[in-house]
């Protein structure tokens, strides 16, 4: 392709809405146009990205038997109230698009499609011997993200892979899932990403287990959990680790004692003058229920450690049958406001202690009388422990489990895994943290949608028995992104060869020296020909102009015909190093054929 015949807008200055880097050089070097929030025009050296992409994506998942296809991006209502998703989807997250046709049918943009397939599937497999079934397909999802940003990373229309497979048993599902998670692998190994592989949270959904692809990048949203040894990562949401020991109380008798001012952990440990691991901290939430059956909860917890909300609110959705309910719909910490419509008298914020009188809670309408009371695995053990006296600035200290107050009999693990703690399967690792950029999720979902949607099957001793499921997406568009996001420099995007929009650029310093204008035409032609995918810079701009411009963009090799055109060399530079050679123009094109394809069987 030649510049001068392409839509090839670059900027100079940082485009005032992007943040990081990665989005800013997208917008810079004119991958993309921002039409809306979270919406984003691909042009056209970015649709050539998003298609290398998806053509490796494409290539792993064939190679796994998986088989593309492709699903309406309409999805009807009554598919999601089949499965129980509509109202969480649009009124708990709501993260889903919806929309109504001329009949008054409402309708939903596709966020995910395990309603749609698993309709298809209830469809089409009757017999165990048409499975182990998978299939995929690329497409844009719509989601009304609270907050889209950071460019393709959260957009609110984005393209991901997404496929889904059905199996007569958990044994087969488990392969597929290895499967995928070699694939998964292949395709960032492939793409030029660095990344790691961690545990995830599978939500209150159950199966056994879910992995993310992580590439680790500081603007990632995501916090990742390690250890030196390569043998634990994990999403900071389901990690679990070994907190650090408590330090033996120095409260040996039972006493209320004044603590003015005292409302956070950290001035009543200055006050008290006793490590955090000596004091239970109560903390309070609010979870509502699909069912709009609201419950107030009090989780007590060492004090120098943190209630993890996804660890809680899985807590909560598996407890939502004892309410009525199937899912959380909301998990809140109940603020002035929420706590004016329930609160019969001002609540000792702060110096809260693990019995609470259920009496602060007034009669209110699908509201639950009495607190959901429930304590960490790190606060069981302690003695002598201090903790809130339910009484503005008052705190007691020596307190014990079984005497001054009652264990609750939910005893769980809430807790936040945090760096510096020890590792559980080598207490001699220590845990590290990195941040992380979701790209790719794995998970064995078993039987929740088929289930629901009547997915089943006859098995081979003759039952009907739903489907087991598994689903595995990947963000294609965002995987783009996170591709600059950890390879760039100052002057611009560091493509890694296989998914650069091109492989080579010819540049012209001066259009009016016909030699130069010979030469890099030739090379052109030939680069091209013999499947080196080059670009020519036949503009008529400035040879700096031209030179910044290759850099921006990105493109991992340029050919010059400059000076040394007289000796019939050019110069050759790798984007990736600055590396520059004069090199005799009829070996340019088999040497930089050969690097494409190096790069490409890495
Ligand atoms: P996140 O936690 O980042 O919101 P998710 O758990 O909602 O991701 P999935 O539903 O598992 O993501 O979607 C599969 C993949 O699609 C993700 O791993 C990610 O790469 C990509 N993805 C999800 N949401 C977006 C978005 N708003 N913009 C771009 N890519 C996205
Ligand atoms: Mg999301």
């Amino acid at each position: 392709m030649r510049l001068s015949q392409m839509l090839f807008v670059t900027l100079r200055e940082d485009p005032a809405e992007a943040e990081i880097p990665s989005h800013k050089l997208l917008l810079r070097a004119g991958y993309m146009r921002r039409i809306s929030s979270g919406l984003y025009a691909y042009l056209p050296l970015l649709l050539r990205v998003l298609d290398k992409i998806s053509a490796i994506v494409r290539e792993e998942m064939n190679a796994t038997g998986a088989q593309e296809c492709l699903l309406p991006q309409l999805q009807p209502a009554s598919l999601w109230q089949e499965s129980g998703r509509w109202d969480t989807y649009t009124k708990a997250e709501g993260i889903m698009f919806t929309l109504g046709d001329r009949r008054k049918q409402e309708l939903a943009l596709g966020p995910t499609h395990e309603e749609v397939i698993t309709t298809v599937a209830r469809d089409t497999i009757r017999s165990y011997k048409q499975l182990p079934l998978h299939l995929y397909q690329i497409q844009t999802k719509f989601r009304d993200e609270i907050r889209p940003r950071f460019g393709l990373m959260r957009g609110r229309e984005f393209i991901m892979k997404d496929g889904y497979s059905f199996h007569a048993d958990s044994d087969s599902l488990k392969q597929t899932y290895d499967d995928m998670y070699q694939a998964y692998s292949n395709i960032l190994r492939r793409t030029g990403l660095a990344f790691r592989a961690v545990d995830a949270d599978s939500g209150a959904i159950g199966g056994s287990g879910s992995t993310e692809f992580m590439v680790l990048a500081e603007a990632g949203e995501d916090e990742v959990l390690y250890t030196e040894d390569g043998k634990y990562a994990a999403n900071v949401e389901k990690a679990i680790s070994l907190p650090a020991d408590a330090v033996p109380s120095p409260f040996d008798t039972y006493e209320k004692r004044e603590t003015p001012d005292t409302a956070t952990i950290a001035k009543v440990v200055n006050f008290l003058d006793c490590s955090p691991t000596q004091i239970v901290k109560d903390v309070l939430y609010q979870v509502t229920y699909d069912n709009g059956h609201r419950v107030l909860v009090i989780v007590s917890i060492r004090a120098d450690q943190d209630v993890n909300e996804t660890k809680l609110q899985n807590i909560l959705t598996n407890l939502a049958g004892d309410y009525g309910a199937s899912t959380v719909i909301a998990l809140t910490v109940p603020d002035e406001v929420v706590q004016g419509v329930w609160a019969t008298k001002p609540l000792p914020l702060g110096y809260i202690a693990p019995d609470l009188s259920d009496d602060y809670i007034g009669e209110v309408e699908n509201l639950e009388p009495k607190f959901l009371r429930m304590v960490d695995e790190t606060a069981v053990p302690l003695k002598n422990f201090a903790t809130g006296s339910n009484e503005k600035g008052f705190h007691v200290v020596g307190a014990n489990w079984g005497k001054e107050f009652e264990l609750p009999k939910l005893q769980v693990d809430v807790r936040t895994a945090m760096m510096g703690d020890r590792a559980v399967h080598d207490p001699s690792q220590i845990i590290q943290t990195a941040r992380g950029i979701e790209i790719g999720h794995i998970f064995q979902l078993g039987n929740k949608y088929s289930a629901a949607l009547g997915a089943t099957y006859t098995s081979e001793n003759g039952k009907e028995v739903p489907m087991e499921m598994g689903c595995y997406g990947v963000g294609v568009s965002r995987l783009a992104q996170a591709a600059v996001e950890q390879s760039y420099d100052k002057n611009g995007i560091i493509w890694p060869v296989a998914i650069a929009p091109y492989h080579a650029i010819v540049v012209v310093p001066n259009i009016g020296d016909a030699d130069q204008m010979a030469a890099a035409e030739k090379l052109y032609s030939e680069l091209n020909a013999a499947g080196v995918e080059t670009l020519l810079d036949d503009r008529k701009e400035r040879a700096g102009v031209k030179f910044k411009d290759a850099e921006l963009v990105g493109i991992p090799f340029r050919i010059v015909t400059g000076r040394s055109l007289k000796d019939g060399k050019v110069e050759v530079v790798k984007r990736a190093d600055g590396a520059a050679e004069d090199m005799a123009i009829e070996e340019v094109v088999s040497t930089v054929k050969g690097w494409v394809s190096a790069a490409l069987d890495d």
